[in-house]
């Protein structure tokens, strides 16, 4: 199953026209294989006893480029940058709903700027819209805020 998720994002680097090096099928298999978010650091850590004299700005190079291509998507928990796998069944723009528990993450289909009106003087380049709290899962499990007097 990991070998497959690995595929999935090499072919995802491929349609967006990646010359896929060792490097970057490292990468793939490093977030194929991660539970839940990596920080540039631990795919540094990751590949850099594979690959001599790496360096970590080549890593956060490779991460910038996968984010914007959309194969990795990039989330800030806490106070973090983390990286995961993008949503391959969504190519268009889209938010995410995260828990704060296992770390799974929800494509949303709303975007909440499609009913916000800007003030005139303002000119909106770009936004971020996450929202964070616990999966259905989790809180069949007892974790949640009020897990404990749910009644399903
Ligand atoms: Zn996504
Ligand atoms: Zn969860
Ligand atoms: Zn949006």
């Amino acid at each position: 199953m990991k070998e497959r998720d690995a595929e999935l994002i090499v072919q995802s680097m491929n349609r967006h026209g990646l010359r896929i090096t060792e490097q970057r099928r490292t990468i793939a298999r490093l977030f194929a294989n991660a539970t839940g978010f990596l920080s540039a650091k631990e795919v540094f850590l990751g590949m850099v006893d594979k690959y001599n004299g790496l360096s970590f700005n080549t890593v956060y190079r490779n991460l910038k480029l996968l984010e914007e291509l959309g194969v990795i998507e990039r989330f800030q928990i806490e106070d973090s940058i983390k990286y995961r796998v993008g949503c391959f069944e969504r190519n268009h723009h889209h938010h995410h709903l995260i828990c704060l528990t296992c770390s799974r993450v929800f494509p949303l289909e709303t975007c909440p700027m499609d009913n916000f009106q800007a003030p005139d003087h303002f000119q909106i380049v770009k936004h971020k819209f996450e929202i964070y709290g616990y999966c259905g899962n989790c809180q069949r499990r007892g974790i949640g805020e009020d897990a404990g007097t749910m009644s399903a």
